[in-house]
C-alpha cells in the first residue's frame, strides 16, 4: 500500500461542490480553485500530489445513470493508464454514492489502484460542515496507503465500496457497512470478460421488492418492459409467495426468456439461503439465483457489470454466485 505519486481528484458533482441557485442547491464548476484554497488551511504535508478533473455534466447524483457510471469508469482508467495516476478520489453526491461505488467495484475489477469515493451532506463552506473533513480525510487516508480496489470514505470511516448503503439523510454518519453474511466461494481469477478492460453497454435492469400482494402481472410487466435482469428483494432468508402458482409461473417464464433473476434479502442483516424453507426452494426452482448477503447496491452494480458486458444468462448466473471483490466474502 504505497503512498500515491500522482492522484486524480475526479469531481462528478454532488452537494459537496453545490451552490445556491434560484431552484435550490445545484452542482457548480470551479471546485478545484476552492479545494486549492482550502488546502492552504489544512496541513499540506500529509496530502498527496493531485490533479483535478471535472466530469461534465456535473450531476446531482439523483440523476446518475449507467451511462454516467461508464463515463466515471473511463475517466478512472484513462487517469491510470494514460496519465500515470496511481490513486483516484471521486467526489460524488451522496444519494447514489453507494450505488456508484458498488458499480465501480465491479467495473474496475483487476485495476490495481485504490479508488476512494466521498461526498458530503453539506456543501463546502458551511461552517462546521462535513465537506472538507470528508474530502481531506479521504486524501490523508490515501496518502497513508489504501489497498487497491474501490472504497467509500465518509465521516472518518473507510468502507468497502460494495458493502455499504446510505442509511441516513439527515446526519454526517449517513453511510454504513451492512453487516451481512459473507461466506460465498471466491472466484479463482478475474476472467477477461469481467475485468475492467471489458467494454460495457447500458442494459435494462429492474428491482422488485416482494411484499404481501405482489402479483404475477408485476413480474410480467417488468419483463415486457425489456428488463434483462430482475433483482428480487425476497423476504428473510430468501422466501416469497411460493404458494401463488401464477407468480411462480411468471418467474419461470421470465427465466425461460433469458432474464437473469437475482435474489437478495430485504432484511438489513439478511442473506439468501433458499433451502431453509420450502417457500424458498420453490423460488430457486423457478430460476432465481442467490446473491447471498449482497446489498441491493452491490447486486445491481454486479448485474450491470455482467449483463452490460454481453455475457449469457448462464455466464451471468455463474459469476453472480461467486465472490469477485469482497462483496460476498469477508476475507477477500
Ligand atoms: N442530492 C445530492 C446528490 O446526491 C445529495 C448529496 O450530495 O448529498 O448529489
Amino acid at each position: 500500500m504505497a503512498t500515491p505519486a500522482k492522484l486524480l481528484v475526479l469531481y462528478t458533482g454532488g452537494t459537496i461542490g453545490m451552490q445556491m441557485s434560484a431552484d435550490g442547491l445545484a452542482p457548480a464548476s470551479g471546485f478545484e480553485a476552492r479545494m486549492r484554497a482550502q488546502q492552504v488551511e489544512e496541513s499540506p504535508a500529509d496530502l498527496p500530489n493531485w490533479i483535478f478533473r471535472e466530469l461534465l455534466p456535473l450531476l446531482d447524483s439523483a440523476n446518475m445513470s449507467q451511462t454516467n457510471w461508464l463515463a466515471i469508469r473511463d475517466a478512472i482508467v484513462q487517469a491510470v493508464e494514460t496519465d500515470g495516476c496511481d490513486a483516484v478520489l471521486v467526489l460524488h453526491g451522496t444519494d447514489t454514492l453507494a450505488y456508484s461505488a458498488a458499480a465501480m467495484s465491479f467495473l474496475l475489477l483487476g485495476l490495481n489502484v485504490p479508488v476512494v469515493f466521498t461526498g458530503s451532506m453539506q456543501p463546502a463552506g458551511v461552517p462546521d460542515g462535513d465537506a472538507w473533513p470528508n474530502l481531506f480525510g479521504a486524501l490523508r487516508a490515501l496518502q497513508q496507503g489504501v489497498k487497491p480496489g474501490v472504497h467509500l470514505y465518509f465521516n472518518g470511516q473507510m468502507m468497502h465500496g460494495a458493502r455499504c448503503a446510505k442509511l441516513r439523510s439527515d446526519a454526517f454518519d449517513a453511510f454504513q457497512v451492512l453487516e451481512r453474511h459473507r461466506e460465498a466461494e471466491h472466484a479463482n481469477a478475474i476472467a477477461p470478460a469481467i475485468s475492467y478492460r471489458q467494454a460495457r453497454q447500458p442494459i435494462s435492469l429492474a428491482v422488485l421488492p416482494l411484499y404481501p400482494g405482489v402479483q404475477a402481472e408485476q413480474v410480467r410487466a417488468l419483463v415486457v418492459s425489456g428488463a434483462r435482469g430482475l433483482l428480487l428483494e425476497c423476504y428473510g432468508s430468501g422466501t416469497g409467495p411460493a404458494g401463488d402458482d401464477a407468480f411462480i409461473a411468471a418467474l419461470r417464464e421470465a427465466h425461460e426468456q433469458g432474464v437473469v433473476l437475482a435474489a437478495i434479502s430485504q432484511c438489513m442483516q439478511g442473506h439468501v439461503q433458499f433451502g431453509v424453507y420450502a417457500a424458498g426452494s420453490r423460488l430457486a426452482q423457478a430460476g432465481l439465483v442467490s446473491c447471498g448477503g449482497m446489498t441491493r447496491e452491490a447486486a445491481l452494480g454486479k448485474l450491470f457489470a455482467l449483463l452490460g458486458a454481453g455475457l449469457t444468462q448462464a455466464e451471468v448466473e455463474h459469476w453472480l454466485a461467486l465472490d469477485l471483490c469482497g462483496e460476498m466474502r469477508e476475507s477477500a
